[in-house]
């Protein structure tokens, strides 16, 4: 069954790289519903070995079911941050919380890892997103963060680079709680509830 044995070769490379970066349980529940009936049997159904099942559904019915379940509910993907903007009044990439960027660059570097094999570099999941084009769907600042993340790879190696990424996660959690608690009195001040 060559889908089920990609998820798994996938969900392994990702999850030892968010253990790396200290968000394990982001590792341990990556992409699991892929599982779940809506994405598991058009992944079956349309396996194609060298491509997404995901283009072959798109190539024969205009679009993926199973993307669209996919990517609605898993937050490591940059196409699930996308909100109505209360200016413009329109979809617009909002940027990605510093647990889920960090999985997104996880989820990169296992995809680069399993795809290239032993041809794999620390420059390859660089040159990737350097030659498509996920940047100009992205928020700005979730893009440039990526890619910084991506060069730090790329010039300094996994040691280095995964320690890094691991104590800005570290700073990101301790900056998000006291957001948290800011917001909470923010709201208990307002005159409306
Ligand atoms: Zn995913």
């Amino acid at each position: 069954m060559g889908h089920i044995l990609t998820v798994i070769r996938h969900r392994r490379a990702v999850r030892k790289n968010c253990f790396r970066v200290g968000i394990p349980w982001r590792g341990i529940v990556h992409d699991l519903s892929k599982y779940s009936p809506a994405e598991l049997i058009p992944g079956i159904r349309f396996y194609q070995g060298n491509r997404s099942p995901n283009e072959r559904e798109r190539e024969l019915f205009g679009y993926s079911k199973a993307w669209l379940h996919h990517k609605g509910r898993n937050r490591h993907h940059f196409e699930y941050w996308n909100d109505v903007n209360m200016t413009t009044h329109r979809y617009e990439p909002v940027k990605m919380p510093a647990v889920f960027a960090v999985e997104m660059f996880c989820d990169r570097v296992g995809a680069s890892k399993v795809y290239r094999g032993k041809n794999y570099t620390d420059a390859d999941p660089l040159n990737y997103f350097l030659r498509g084009n996920a940047r100009a769907k992205m928020h700005p600042e979730t893009a440039d963060e990526l890619e910084r993340r991506l060069r730090l790879l790329a010039e300094k190696g996994e040691k280095e680079a995964f320690a890094e990424i691991r104590a800005e996660v570290k700073a990101a959690r301790r900056a998000e709680k006291e957001a948290r608690r800011a917001e909470k009195k923010k709201l208990k001040g307002s005159p409306e509830k």
